[in-house]
């Protein structure tokens, strides 16, 4: 059976291997992260290197996604590493403090204490410290714990309803991006965007930096801002997609809001013809537990159930016990959920106008699919984006994107339900249409006299044009 739900792992120690690597790919990995909130540049550059030989001996072609560490806001170091706050007692939080102790620590961003006043809520350490904020004194921000713990080097700070000012792009970032594009990074992942201006610069940087090899990545806003929220459409518009970057998103919003705005999300995407990935704490407890809990079960097929393209991992398999086992669990969770998906096309189409022609042919081949039952649904494709259109909607029929371009290859990889495959270039259509059928043929994807649908576009071997539509029986060319 094929999978339609894609799967994002994030690698890191614990999978960069080549041993492991490929039994991750061979598990059921689409999409590798590579997450630029730790290590250095040369790393993610030989982890990158490590991943395409990886899919290359097995035969796959696996997308990679760079995510920018953006604009964490950081407290600085301890003294002895971590501290221990006490409810009730004080803290403050110094732009201007070299090294931190139990009265005292330093903060990465010197802007921070301009951003806030008194009754501020601090969240640290994704949430499970609050601090209150009493006063602000120069570079000081005097608070009182309101919920104390254990407090270690270099943890994050949000301000719950989010709002703080720092941009989007810090230097880092576009140090990151040239490096991403340095290996051609199949997309990019922007963190803590506010709005669509930080998408398109962001999106400009990329293009500029892979102009050597005329390499444009995919560009993926993550929604963890508070602010990022009702500006939504917008971000969408200037991106490819959307990531529901539940971590920090739940330290801004509030735990319990999440799910809703997953939803809303997913939807929002695909109804924007935007890619989704629904990310952190998927399979948590699996850093330390070779099977997942009944909660994370269930959470990954919600996701599956809500429509996203993909379920990621974070440090499950970045540096987790099981990244193997992960994988596999998750597989297996996506194609569970995926048999009990409705599929209600019909319903999808009412009211739907479009005016383009590859458009038309797209919605077009997946409404024939669906009321004829045909075995595949195979769109010939320069760039994608006729496959794109038809994941935009749930169909429990395969559908295959055939492309010479590698690069399409890869970014199909994310799409909910597609199947890229590597077909040579040819002019001739009586002879794509042949090689097209013995390629499904040989994966064992269909049999012959199997009924399938074809798009593409004449002349052939042109950007954008699908114009042809054609119902064929396989081996009857
Ligand atoms: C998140 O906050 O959910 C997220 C994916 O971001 P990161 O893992 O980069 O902090």
């Amino acid at each position: 059976m094929i999978r339609a739900t894609k799967i994002v792992a994030t690698i890191g120690p614990a999978s960069s291997d080549p041993d492991i690597l490929a039994k991750m790919i061979k598990a059921g990995v689409n999409v590798v992260r590579l997450n630029f909130s730790h290590g250095k540049a040369q790393d993610h550059i030989e982890r990158a290197s490590l991943v395409r030989q990886a899919a290359a001996a097995c035969g796959r072609e696996i997308a990679i996604m760079a995510d920018l560490q953006g604009p964490k806001i950081r407290i600085g170091k301890f003294e002895h590493g971590k501290i221990f706050l006490e409810s009730g007692s004080k803290f403050v939080l110094d732009a201007d403090c070299e090294l931190g102790n139990q009265a005292t620590v330093g903060l990465d961003y010197k802007e921070l204490p301009r951003d806030l006043k008194p009754a501020d809520v601090l969240l640290l350490n994704d949430g499970l410290i609050v601090l209150v904020v009493d006063k602000i004194v120069g570079s000081a921000i005097h608070t009182t714990v309101r919920i104390g713990g254990e407090l270690s080097n270099n943890k994050g700070i949000n301000r719950l309803g989010g709002g703080l000012s720092a941009p989007a792009l810090t230097a880092k970032d576009m140090e990151d991006i040239k490096t991403a594009m340095s290996f051609q990074a199949d997309y990019i992942a922007v963190s803590f965007p506010k709005n669509a201006t930080d998408m398109i610069m962001a999106r400009q940087l990329a293009n500029i930096a892979g102009e050597p090899t005329r390499h444009k990545p995919q560009m993926i806003a993550k929604i963890e801002r508070a602010e990022a929220i009702p500006l939504l459409q917008e971000i969408l518009d200037a991106s490819d997609g959307i990531m529901v970057a539940r971590g920090d998103l739940a330290v801004e919003v509030g735990n319990a809001a999440v799910p809703a705005l997953q939803k809303r999300m997913i939807r929002m995407a695909r109804a924007s013809n935007k890619l989704a990935i629904t990310a952190t704490q998927m399979m948590e407890s699996m850093i330390v537990n070779a099977v997942p809990t009944r909660a994370e079960v269930s959470d990954v097929a919600n996701a599956v159930l809500d429509g996203t393209d993909a379920v990621m991992t974070s440090a499950e398999t970045a540096s987790g016990k099981y990244p193997v086992e992960t994988v596999e669990a998750m597989a297996a969770i996506c194609l569970e959920a995926e048999k009990s998906d409705v599929v209600k096309l019909d319903a999808d189409f009412l009211n739907v106008t479009f005016t383009r022609i590859d458009q038309s042919i797209a919605y077009g081949a997946l409404f024939t699919a669906y009321h004829l039952r045909v075995r595949a649904i195979v769109a010939l494709t320069e760039s994608g984006s006729t496959a794109l259109w038809m994941s935009r909607h749930n169909i429990d029929i395969p559908i295959f994107a055939l492309t010479p371009i590698l690069g399409t290859q890869r970014k199909a990889a994310l799409y909910r339900n597609v199947t890229p495959l590597e077909l040579e270039h040819s002019s001739d259509r009586e002879v794509v249409l042949k090689a097209a059928q013995d390629l499904l043929l040989a994966k064992g994807a269909v049999q012959k006299g199997d009924m399938i649908v074809v798009t593409w576009g004449e002349p052939m071997g042109q950007v954008g044009g699908t114009n042809a539509l054609k119902i064929m029986k396989v081996g009857e060319h």
